[in-house]
């Protein structure tokens, strides 16, 4: 395993060294991704003061969750979920950050009312359109909002974006700078203080992100090293 307190301390350099160019005074919030890294390796992030989790798969995740034994974490699913796998998404999450269509949102209400819980969630866009990529369009975004004026059961807390794979973050600066004003929209739409999560930004481009605005970066590889399928 590579040095996961070295790998911490470089990413949180690099961070406070993005925000100290944006002039940024807010904070922004690490997520360890951990997809495909064992328990340990959540164990030792915690060690080293990690309190955001992220991971990919609701079943990989509920592993990891009941074998974790150390101080509290908030858990953050960042991939893809199915509507099968809703109800233990929402035992299991604290921000559900892969809200992708009406379907899902739908179901995550369904679920969240028969857990009796209000399932914080993020909406997931699509900005640069990718066909590889899930995520709403940008021309969904009413339709989204109306949806979900029918699910107490889901409180949307903000915006989730991926950019494309780039080898200069420079080139993808503009999505993430699209992502910013569709946030800044979803904030002054929904009622004051609601909307107040940015998450954008991965380990090959997560300082780009954080000058155009993210509040939550998630990186696994600069932290962990890569992973192995
Ligand atoms: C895997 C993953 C990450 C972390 O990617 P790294 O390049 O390893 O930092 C972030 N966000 C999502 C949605 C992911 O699937």
């Amino acid at each position: 395993m590579t040095d996961i307190a070295a790998g911490l301390t470089a990413v949180r350099d690099r961070i406070r060294a993005a925000r100290i160019r944006a002039g940024r005074v807010d904070r922004v919030e690490l997520i360890a991704v951990t997809k495909n890294h064992p328990t340990q390796a959540v164990i030792e992030a915690a060690k080293q003061g990690v309190t955001h989790v992220g991971e990919n798969r609701v079943q990989e995740a509920a592993e990891k969750i009941s074998a974790y034994d150390g101080p509290p974490l908030t858990w953050h699913l960042i991939g893809h979920l199915q509507r099968n796998k809703a109800a233990q998404a929402v035992r299991l999450f604290d921000l559900i950050h892969s809200v992708d269509s009406v379907r899902i949102l739908r179901e995550i209400d369904k679920q969240a009312a028969k857990a009796d819980k209000v399932q914080r969630i993020l909406l997931q866009f699509n900005i640069a359109e990718e066909p590889s990529k899930y995520g709403l369009r940008l021309s969904e975004y009413e339709e989204i909002l109306t949806a979900a004026a029918d699910c107490p059961h889901v409180r949307i807390e903000g915006l989730m974006c991926m950019a494309p794979l780039a080898e200069n973050p420079e080139t993808v600066r503009p999505v993430f700078c699209v992502a910013y004003h569709v946030y800044d929209e979803l904030r002054r739409r929904l009622p004051a203080g609601q909307v107040q999560y940015l998450s954008m930004g991965m380990s090959n481009d997560f300082e780009t992100a954080i000058e155009e605005g993210a509040n939550l970066v998630r990186v696994g590889t600069a932290i962990f090293g890569a992973r192995e399928y």
